[in-house]
């Protein structure tokens, strides 16, 4: 007899990393092109001295900074393996196979698979024309299944970004009961001041009386430390602690936890690379605008290109100049601004394209 798994997972979509080629540069991931900073290598060198022990499960020192940085009570505060892992955990926190999960499409390719891990159902509304979050028809999606909607703010892969009175619009018709969970893993490379910062808006929000707002943040992309998987959440006291309820016991590993403290050490030399990032984004979006390409404005490290039917010939063409995008097909592609360099290396590429 075969062991019976989940006969729902069977259908079930895996993750699609970001390619890596050898040889070939790598704007797939939205990752920072420039390595880690000495400082935050050396710490987690320390670290590794130590990593026969286990890690702090409530990641003390980590949660007490965010604390301090945010303003926000260290009660509001989960710290997870990677925000990927904490929007499940979210999911895990608020739905069961009854209910219902609502977020755009298309938006970050873990809220479905996260959503489905549950069990819950998800309701996918479509972008705008213009490819930014359509909030009107996201109220009108909530239903009385709706345990949680995902508002991706810059959004992946399209890098549009909500203003503060639609984001207001919307959680304004959202009911109390239902968590709206803004996704701001690309905050620090937002530079439009009509943007608003999601944390402040959940303080005005729980200041209110309203609880049903919560944040997510990420040492992956401004921070430069993918690979040691760090986020975080902000959240009312009952949210923040059902996340830390249902996490998986010391998954924030050791490294992590001091890579993150050392980052936040150097965050203003972090913050200036990030605007460093954000002057290529203006170049390399305006180059592709005057080689004909349409490029929605992008408040995140990337540039979309709504390529539909081209976009898989965009992709070979890209991988045959050795760039690796990030390809969607039938939709469009999403490319990582790199360093000048590599991004002049991904323009040859695009100008080149007669597809
Ligand atoms: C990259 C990304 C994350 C996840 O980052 P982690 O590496 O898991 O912290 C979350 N949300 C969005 C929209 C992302 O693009």
């Amino acid at each position: 007899m075969t062991v019976r798994t989940r006969a729902d997972l069977v259908a079930l979509p895996s993750y699609v990393p970001g390619r890596t080629v050898p040889g070939a540069i790598k704007l797939a991931s939205n990752e920072v092109s420039a390595g880690p900073l000495p400082s935050v290598v050396r710490a987690i060198a320390d670290a590794a001295t130590a990593v026969n022990r286990y890690p702090d499960n409530g990641v003390t020192d980590l949660v007490a900074r965010l604390g301090d940085k945010l303003d926000v009570p260290v009660d509001q505060l989960a710290v997870g393996c990677g925000s990927v892992t904490l929007c499940q955990q979210l999911v895990q926190a608020t739905c069961t196979d009854a209910d219902e999960v609502v977020f755009a499409w298309r938006s970050f390719e873990a809220y479905p698979i996260v959503t489905a891990v549950v069990g819950a159902a998800q309701h996918r509304v479509p972008l705008t024309a213009g490819h930014g979050l359509d909030v009107d028809a996201m109220a009108d999606a909530i239903t009385d299944r709706t345990r949680l909607v995902f508002l991706c703010n810059p959004n992946n892969p399209t890098g549009t970004a909500l203003k503060a009175d639609e984001v207001r619009r919307f959680v304004d018709r959202v009911p109390s009961d239902v968590l709206v969970v803004v996704d701001e893993a690309y905050r620090e490379f937002v530079d439009d001041p009509e943007v608003p910062d999601g944390v402040e808006f959940a303080k005005a929000q729980w200041a209110a009386g309203r609880d049903n707002v919560a944040v997510l943040r990420t040492f992956s992309k401004a921070y430069g430390l993918a690979g040691l998987r760090v986020g975080y959440a902000a959240a009312s006291p009952q949210v923040a602690e059902t996340l830390r309820k249902v996490s998986v016991p010391f998954s924030v590993n050791a490294l992590a936890q001091v890579a993150a403290l050392a980052s936040l050490d150097a965050e203003d030399e972090l913050l200036e690379r990030c605007r460093g990032v954000v002057a290529e984004r203006a170049r390399v979006r305006s180059e592709l605008l005057a080689a004909g390409f349409e490029v929605p404005e992008s408040q995140a490290n990337f540039v979309w290109l709504p390529l539909a039917g081209r976009t898989g010939a965009f992709n070979e063409h890209c991988l045959a100049h050795k760039v690796v995008v990030r390809a969607f097909d039938g939709d469009g592609a999403r490319v990582t601004i790199g360093e000048p360099a590599e991004n002049d290396a991904f323009l040859a590429a695009a100008r080149s394209f007669t597809g």
